[in-house]
């Protein structure tokens, strides 16, 4: 599951990273204490919010209120926060990237740095990032590694890689990811922005998680945040069969999803929208043998998905089985078209990448 901002950012400050001081602003909230210059930022669960005008920095008192109500009816890729986090205005010096993620490949936790952090970030290429497998080094040296590359001394970043790191693991996370981190202008280092993923298999273990995020996005396992291609199934055996036809024709797939029986539009509709959390995705394929699962509805959502999410790449769908009928008639008329198998959607996706 995929942790909104200041959620990620309490687990941060419980495991002793310092982040900037903040409050929680919901609709109903007196914003009275809301002192400038402030931050406001929308706490929806999707990035690239301060390019779609989802992060306001505030200077003057009578901009509070109105900003408030802007960010609360400003959709970002079709989500509508519920809170707000109003933090105190950071004077940075500079923008950094680090993240601690799940590496497959090399069977550890692996960090990647890039020294210009911020918004543009997704402009770097995957091979521009320092990429640290935390395997035969100590977390000590790869903090030393980490402050040669970035210029800095070891002093501060060392305490904060190894609080980052027990935070990781204590939460069985798959994804930290704190872009910007930030060293002030008194040469501070802080967390400016925290992403965080927790593995939904680990819930048993933590009563603790009491999150926002909606318990309809447990089967989504994100296989590989650079893949090209998006899946969503339905059952677990025909989920795996579409991930490895898309491995076998030699695309990346990103994402393993099993919508399960009862999916229905809202369910679906979350899954297309945490496609948005792969920045290179250029095709979604979707495979659906209806028995209790039904088409009709699976045909509204790609519907709902195409009228909210801009950024949705094309869709190359197979569906068979319950209300297959009424589905092809939806589609048809919202002129969207699917195909007859698996084969084909793989194909027709292979031939446009
Ligand atoms: P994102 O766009 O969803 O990743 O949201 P971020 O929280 O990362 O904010 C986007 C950008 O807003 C950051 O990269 C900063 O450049 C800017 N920003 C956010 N908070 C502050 C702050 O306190 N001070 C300054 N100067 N810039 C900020
Ligand atoms: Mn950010």
């Amino acid at each position: 599951m995929r942790l909104l901002e200041y959620e990620a950012k309490q687990i941060l400050q419980k495991s002793g990273v310092a982040i900037p001081a903040g409050t929680i602003v919901a609709n109903d909230t007196d914003i009275s204490v809301i002192t400038p210059p402030v931050v406001l930022k929308s706490q929806v669960p999707t990035g690239g919010r301060g390019k779609a005008g989802g992060v306001q920095i505030v200077t003057n008192a009578n901009d509070v209120a109105p900003t408030v109500k802007k960010l609360f009816s400003l959709p970002i890729k079709g989500f509508l926060p519920h809170t707000l986090l109003a933090e105190n205005f950071v004077d940075i010096a500079q923008e950094h990237y680090l993240s601690l993620m799940i590496d497959r490949d090399n069977e550890c936790i692996t960090i990647m740095v890039h020294k210009n952090g911020g918004i543009e970030v997704e402009q770097h290429a995957a091979d521009e990032f320092l990429r640290l497998p935390i395997a035969n080094d100590t977390i000590d040296d790869v903090a030393q590694k980490i402050a040669d590359y970035l210029g800095h001394s070891a002093d501060q970043i060392t305490p904060m890689i190894q609080k980052l790191f027990m935070a990781f693991t204590a939460n069985d996370a798959t994804l930290l990811e704190v872009n910007p981190l930030i060293y002030t202008k008194n040469n501070e280092l802080i967390c400016g922005d925290c992403k965080m993923e927790l593995d939904d298999a680990a819930v048993f273990r933590h009563p603790d998680w009491h999150f926002s995020s909606a318990p309809h996005d447990t089967n989504f396992v994100i296989l590989d945040q650079s893949g090209t291609v998006g899946t969503i199934a339905n059952g677990a055996g025909l989920a795996m069969a579409t991930v490895d036809a898309v491995a076998a024709a030699g695309m990346t797939p990103a994402n393993f999803l099993d919508i399960g029986g009862g999916a229905n539009v809202d369910t679906i509709l979350a899954a297309f929208r945490r496609m948005d959390a792969f920045a290179h995705l250029n095709a979604i394929v979707i495979n659906i043998f209806a028995g209790i699962t039904r088409c009709d509805e699976v045909a509204r959502a790609i519907i709902a998905a195409k009228d909210q999410i801009p950024s949705l790449p094309p869709l190359y769908i197979r569906l068979a089985g319950t209300n297959f009928d009424q589905a092809v008639a939806l589609l048809s008329s919202a002129k969207i078209t699917t195909l007859s198998s698996l084969e084909e959607c793989i194909h027709a996706a292979k031939e446009a990448s």
